[in-house]
């Protein structure tokens, strides 16, 4: 699939991997569905893009309220005459021991990274099962394949997007739908995402970490355009890349 004229809703698009995604995309000919729930972000990006010749469209959403992931999904077909991509990218990490019980903060994190990918991949899915192609990016994290202590919920949301992704890939060869997968592991990239942390310790702890380790979100957004930009046989996820048709 490549990338000019495809039509790209990103979640989480209003900053760090999101916005750097859409970016990049919309400067390779993609046109971008924007959602996330700051509208001044929203919109001056999208004119941005807008003004140096790239096509973009936004939409206030929240992805915990399943209603506004469906109206991201119409607004897609309604500027832009369809769907070929979505990338399941919103996502908050107010990390704290379990100790410290910060269930409302525990809630949050279920609610947006989990709940808010499924809602997403249930807006898209009847379209993409219909057409018979269709793309689902998802970004996890390391935290989705390696436990972390401070980030037990968090790490939960993220082992969980794995799995979902990687069954979708499964259940859509078996089902013949065509519909490919891709899962993103970004490790520390500087973003606003640490912003979230309200336990003193914790933030400390990671804010030194990206400090020493961190890195630019166009670096992922690279690993997006990548897993866009591939043959229409091959299906990456993870580390594995195989034809679509093989449910394993
Ligand atoms: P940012 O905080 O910069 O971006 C998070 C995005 O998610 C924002 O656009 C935010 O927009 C959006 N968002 C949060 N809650 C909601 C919601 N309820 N509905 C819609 N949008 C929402 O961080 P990143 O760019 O780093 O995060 C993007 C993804 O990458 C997340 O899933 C994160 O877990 C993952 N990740 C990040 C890593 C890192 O080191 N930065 C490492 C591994 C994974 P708004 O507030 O306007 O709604």
């Amino acid at each position: 699939m490549t990338i000019e004229n495809k039509v790209v809703i990103i979640t989480g698009a209003s900053s760090g991997i999101g916005e750097a995604t859409a970016k990049l995309l919309a400067g390779q000919g993609a046109k971008v569905v924007l959602g996330a729930r700051r509208e001044d972000k929203l919109k001056a990006l999208t004119e941005e893009i807008q003004k140096t010749g790239g096509q973009a469209a936004y939409r206030v959403t929240d992805v915990v309220n399943p209603d506004d992931s469906q109206q991201l999904v119409q607004l897609a077909k309604d500027t832009f005459g369809g769907v070929d991509v979505i990338f399941l990218n919103a996502g908050l990490m107010p990390n704290s021991p379990l100790s410290a019980l910060k269930t409302d903060e525990w809630n949050s994190m279920i609610d947006v990274n989990l709940k808010g990918v499924l809602n997403g991949i249930a807006a898209v899915l009847p379209t993409f099962t219909a057409q018979k192609s269709g793309h689902i990016i998802t970004t996890s994290s390391v935290a989705g394949l390696k436990a972390y202590p401070g980030g037990a919920v968090y790490g939960a949301t993220k082992w969980a997007v794995r799995d979902l992704t990687e069954v979708l890939r499964m259940e859509s060869a078996q089902e013949g739908t065509n519909i490919r997968t891709a899962t993103i592991y970004p490790a520390a990239i500087n973003t606003e995402l640490l912003d979230t942390i309200t336990d003193k310790n914790t933030s400390e702890g990671m804010t030194a970490l990206y400090q020493q380790y961190g890195i630019t979100p166009d670096r992922i957004a690279n690993i997006v355009a990548f897993a866009m930009d591939q043959p229409k046989d091959t299906n990456i996820n993870e580390f594995t890349v195989g034809p679509t048709s093989q449910p394993w």
